[in-house]
């Protein structure tokens, strides 16, 4: 595993897109103006945090997640993770990082939700974001990424970590890396987010 905490070239901490952060750019690349560049913050954030951290330590314990893993070709498991990509410019902590019985990686992320019937295009990145930096720390390829959805019953999906969805995803981290220079984004296209949003008070869309 490459030990980049002690690289002289770590210092722009910053500048690192997290995979949470990457939810709300999604959603409107303008909340990444207002919380990151113009600093005016979201106060949910930190709830959502020490919340999933409670919420974590009781599903790890239940027989019910253990079942479901079992459908995971895996032989062992890292819990919480810190992860830095100083290559892609990403950090995150995953839940877990799964050894797979061909001998290569996987990211399993818990999320505190349903499964709507499809896994959403966020999930999706969020996933690539966490297989990206593993494939950079841990040298070995990721192939498939995992999430478990345990808000009423534990659902298990796979996502295939393609050549599209990486490209996908390394284009949204370099947007989001333009923001965070002072580059102002257009609004969403999505109208209808704006009528419950925190910022629709001081953003001129
Ligand atoms: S008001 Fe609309 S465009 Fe502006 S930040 Fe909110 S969601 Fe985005």
């Amino acid at each position: 595993m490459k030990l980049i905490q002690n690289s002289s070239e770590f210092n722009e901490y910053s500048y690192f897109v997290t995979p949470s952060d990457m939810i709300e750019f999604i959603y409107c690349r303008r909340f990444t103006y207002f919380m990151k560049v113009l600093g005016i913050s979201q106060y949910e954030e930190k709830r959502y945090n020490v919340l999933k951290g409670r919420e974590i330590h009781k599903i790890r314990e239940s027989q019910n997640i253990n079942y479901i893993r079992k459908k995971i070709p895996m032989v062992s498991k890292k819990i919480n993770v810190n992860l830095i990509s100083e290559k892609y410019k990403i950090r995150g902590i995953i839940d877990e990082i799964l050894t797979l019985d061909n001998d290569t990686l996987a990211p399993l992320d818990y999320k505190f939700s349903n499964y709507n019937s499809k896994t959403y295009k966020t999930h999706k990145i969020q996933s690539t974001m966490y297989s990206l930096m593993i494939e950079d720390l841990y040298e070995k390829p990721v192939n498939y990424g995992y999430i478990i959805y345990c808000k009423d019953k534990n659902v298990l999906k796979e996502i295939k970590i393609t050549e599209k969805l990486r490209n996908e995803t390394l284009e949204n981290i370099n947007s989001y890396l333009e923001v965070l220079k002072g580059i102002y984004p257009e609004a969403t296209k999505y109208e209808l987010r704006c009528l419950d949003c925190c910022y629709k008070n001081i953003c001129p869309r």
